[in-house]
């Protein structure tokens, strides 16, 4: 066998280690979940492009209507998801 082939065939080795495979996969999927937990907290704060204003899902035990409005300087507002508020999603049907 050629010298170099030696070489290819060590690397392959060790890339397809299952334990190495495991080891990065678990890594990965625990970076995931973590992900996913933020996403989900902050998923629930919108931003309505009609008015600017924050808002957010809430317990309907919080609050009958489900949702809430944010006081305008109260909210970063940069990485929030746009959606249109539900009251001005109400206007906007009545229009
Ligand atoms: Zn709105």
């Amino acid at each position: 066998m050629h010298k170099d082939d030696e070489h290819i065939i060590d690397w392959i080795i060790k890339k397809t280690d299952p334990k190495r495979q495991m080891d990065h996969f678990n890594l990965k999927k625990r970076a995931r979940s973590f992900e996913r937990r933020k996403i989900k907290l902050d998923n629930q704060i919108f931003l309505c492009k009609l008015c600017n204003h924050t808002w957010a899902k809430v317990s309907k035990a919080l609050d009958s209507s489900g949702w809430r409005l944010y006081p305008k300087p109260n909210m970063p507002t940069i990485g929030k998801k746009r959606k249109i508020c539900p009251l001005c999603n109400k206007r906007s049907d009545n229009e």
